[in-house]
């Protein structure tokens, strides 16, 4: 049984009402259009009543009011349909968020006088201004997409948008699954050796995020990283990282083995959103890692974004003996304006540059006047992505260091790590 269009979009004046008080209370430039249709009503009514199915929505109805804000608001249009409209205050992602809460709310068990039934919910959204600045077109098109929903068998939403509405999907996916992921610890730490351009010798390491989804298999940190960071998961996971980076090249300092310094990536949430000298100064005291090991990697766009907070961080974090690396260098935004009165330790010269190496005249030409500038300021220079003996060789003819890549070796999970420690390292 599907809702006719036509009849949503002339939904009862009630609901134009509501709408028009809203809008004057709530005169905010982006919100959503939800409709939601249970989805088992009317078997529900042939089975239990229609009491119990009248008494049923009602209890529903005011479960979706407790998990929408103060601010939405929530209509009965009747024909087991509710109407909500939602202030949009991070854009269709939000809009996602709460249509899936509602599914889950919806889904748990209703008890009305001893008697226990569940149904679930088809839910259409539209949104404005993206599919209609006027209530009609956004209820025109919130019922197109609830017949999308119904089709796929209910308990579903859909997005008036299609490619959007899968877009947004997948990326709330993968963020329950990140989320079970971190409760579950299924995260890991591999390191990749950074080795000694001079001596030939593994000198440190680049501490890597890894995650085995136990369905799905290895994912690429370069997809789940940037979707860890929309969630703000990186906060936590970027501090269990450091502790643990820290703490597991503390053990194997312990054993006997090198000192090796470890260099771990910090996301621009966790650089602006958490304190971070006074994080990484907690963890090295848990430790006992000492502070001149340890590498922090930021990026050029996050010394820009508000420079006075990045300096004082990064005063902090070098008063410390923390040392702070550019990643990605070349990249991102030129920041040598900014560099240059900073106490930054080093910069990692980008893969994308040394990848050309040394055939490509513009990756060779980039790469000479990034080690120029880097010794002209005292930098220390790290490349990265080296896969052949030629870059290896180019880049230490040229002063370059400290070498990572797949030429020496990917990034190794700390026994196998340990193992490739007591190995010779490949010539070039
Ligand atoms: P990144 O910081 O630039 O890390 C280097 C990436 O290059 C790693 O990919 C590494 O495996 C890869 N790589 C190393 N050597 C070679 C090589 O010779 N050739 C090629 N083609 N690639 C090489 P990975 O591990 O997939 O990580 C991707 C990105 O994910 C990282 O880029 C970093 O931005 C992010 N990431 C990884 N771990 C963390 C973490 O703990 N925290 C944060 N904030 N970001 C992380
Ligand atoms: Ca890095
Ligand atoms: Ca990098």
């Amino acid at each position: 049984m599907s809702p006719k269009p036509q009849r949503l979009t002339t939904a009862s004046n009630r609901f134009r009402a509501l709408h028009k008080r809203w809008r004057h209370e709530h005169p905010c430039s982006r919100y959503g259009l939800m409709l939601i249709r249970l989805d088992q009503s009317h078997a529900v009514s042939e089975s239990m009543g229609e009491e119990f199915n009248a008494l049923m929505i009602q209890h529903l109805g005011v479960r979706i009011g407790h998990a929408l804000r103060n601010e939405d608001r929530l209509e009965y249009l009747g024909d087991h349909c509710f109407g909500a409209l939602v202030v949009l205050s991070n854009g269709e992602q939000g809009l996602v968020r709460v249509a899936a809460k509602l599914l889950s709310e919806i889904r748990q068990p209703v008890r009305i006088a001893g008697c226990v039934a569940s149904t679930t919910a088809s839910i259409g959204l539209s949104s404005c201004p993206a599919d209609g600045d006027n209530l009609d077109a956004l209820l025109g098109r919130a019922a197109v997409a609830l017949e999308r929903a119904q089709h796929g068998g209910g308990d579903h939403f859909e997005l008036f948008d299609r490619s959007l509405g899968e877009r947004l999907r997948r990326s709330w996916d993968m963020s329950a699954r990140l989320w079970r992921a971190y409760e579950w610890s299924e995260f890991t730490v591999a390191y990749q050796p950074i080795v000694d351009a001079t001596s030939s010798r593994i000198c440190g390491t680049e501490a890597l995020l890894r995650w085995q989804d136990p369905a799905l298999g290895p994912q690429s940190p370069s997809e789940f990283v940037p979707q860890l960071e929309q969630s703000g998961l990186i906060v936590p996971i970027g501090e269990w990282m450091l502790r643990t980076a820290s703490g597991q090249m503390r053990t194997l300092q312990h054993a006997g083995m090198a000192a090796l310094s470890v260099a771990v990536n910090v996301s621009p949430r966790q650089f602006d959103e958490s304190n971070l000298a006074e994080r990484v100064r907690a963890s090295l005291r848990e430790t006992q890692f000492p502070p001149e090991q340890l590498q922090l990697e930021i990026t050029e766009n996050m010394l820009i974004r508000d420079p006075d907070t990045a300096r004082d961080t990064i005063n902090s974090l070098a008063t410390m003996g923390v040392r702070v690396y550019i990643d990605d260098f070349g990249t991102g935004h030129s920041s040598i304006s900014y560099l240059r009165k900073l106490p930054v330790a080093g910069i990692k010269i980008d893969q994308s540059f040394v990848s050309g190496l040394p055939h490509d005249e513009s990756s060779t030409n980039i790469t000479r006047t990034i080690i120029g500038l880097a010794q002209n300021m005292r930098l220390e220079i790290v490349a990265e992505g080296v896969e052949t003996a030629e870059q290896a060789r180019f880049l230490s003819d040229h002063g370059v260091q400290h070498l990572q890549g797949f030429l020496f070796s990917q990034a190794l999970p700390l026994g196998e790590l340990i193992e490739l420690l007591r190995k010779p390292l490949p010539t070039y």
